[in-house]
């Protein structure tokens, strides 16, 4: 693919000034901002008398033209986070933080779920929902728990639509999720490059890069990708404002997204929305290079393992039982 399709697929529809469908409009809609522009210099009015949709639409241009985010120097990271920044601002008065913070030297994230403390209540699917600003028109959800039968691992056996009061005796409980695998299908499958893994391990996706294609979403064989059919909505209120470029900042129709290990809250030393909110203590998350870590301590004193292991995935998530 040449260069400039590429550039073509990064800005999707919605994301065109004033509801404006095709780059034409937006290339008419960005001269006739120039030309106010030109007018107010001309009869010597201030620029900032201007209506804020002319720096909508200079900044919305910068933005049309930059690139695989995994290809941005440091300050070219910082620019586009701060234009997302004021645009937020600019569009709907959010006063947002959103980080382009790197991963940290000597990390690489796991994370382990006991099936013998899970109880079903999705406290932790609640808690993801929330952190990262997913879609509540669809309902989007990371994690899926299922309720599954004693001696059955296959989470395809187990209810994953189960409404009723937990726990259910003689039943258990697993959560799947993204499993960040360090050989990932889904990376493979992406062709454009828009989903890679990072040094600290966590699969994440160049929102503005993608297609759309859902090759990925195809290859994955644990369920872990969610496509945006419709643009996601969020009351304004229920935002969470402190976010990373590459976790739950604002994503737009047509884009795939998935559990990120939470990249905003977890680059920052934090624990995952999910694991903070368990209940019961049944998910652990940590640095498996850290020897001295609770993961660590999990992966050598209990039995663990993990999904269709058969496949090479090496995923960075374990079951484990007490
Ligand atoms: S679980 Fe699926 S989406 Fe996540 S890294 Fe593995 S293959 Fe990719
Ligand atoms: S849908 Fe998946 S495979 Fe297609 S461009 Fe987006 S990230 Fe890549």
């Amino acid at each position: 693919m040449d260069s400039s399709k590429k550039e073509e697929g990064r800005m999707k529809k919605e994301d065109l000034p004033e509801g404006k469908s095709s780059r034409r409009s937006f290339l008419k809609g960005l001269s006739i901002a120039a030309a106010a522009g030109s007018a107010s210099l001309a009869t010597g009015c201030s620029l900032k008398s201007l209506p804020a949709t002319s720096e909508e639409f200079s900044l919305k241009w910068e933005e049309y033209f930059k690139k695989n985010y995994r290809l941005m120097t440091q300050q070219e990271k910082d620019e586009t986070v701060a234009r997302l920044t004021r645009l937020a601002k600019l569009h709907d008065n959010l006063d947002l933080t959103i980080s382009a913070q790197e991963p940290r030297e000597k990390v690489l994230f796991g994370y382990a779920f006991n099936i013998t403390r899970c109880e079903g209540f999705m406290d932790c699917v609640e808690a993801c929902v929330q952190e990262n600003n997913l879609d509540r028109t669809s309902k989007t959800q990371y994690i899926r728990v299922f309720e599954m039968e004693p001696g059955k691992l296959d989470p395809s056996t187990g209810d994953g639509k189960y409404f009723h009061q937990v726990p259910v005796a003689d039943k258990f409980y697993m959560g799947v999720q993204c499993f960040h695998c360090e050989n990932a299908p889904c990376i493979k499958a992406c062709p454009i490059k828009a989903t890679w893994r990072e040094p600290d391990g966590i699969v994440v996706v160049d929102y503005d890069w993608c297609i759309g294609c859902r090759y990925c979403m195809a290859a994955c064989p644990y369920w872990g990708r969610r496509f945006n059919w419709g643009k996601p909505h969020v009351p304004k209120e229920e935002i969470t404002r402190q976010q990373h470029y590459l976790g739950n900042r604002q994503r737009m129709k047509g884009a795939m997204e998935k559990c990120t290990f939470c990249i905003q809250r977890t680059r920052q030393g934090k624990l995952p929305a999910c694991v903070e909110a368990c209940p019961t203590g049944a998910r652990v998350f940590g640095n498996l290079l850290d020897p001295d870590s609770e993961i660590r301590f999990v992966l050598k004193n209990k039995k663990v393992f993990r999904l269709k292991e058969e496949l090479g995935t090496d995923p960075k998530f374990w079951y484990f039982i007490d």
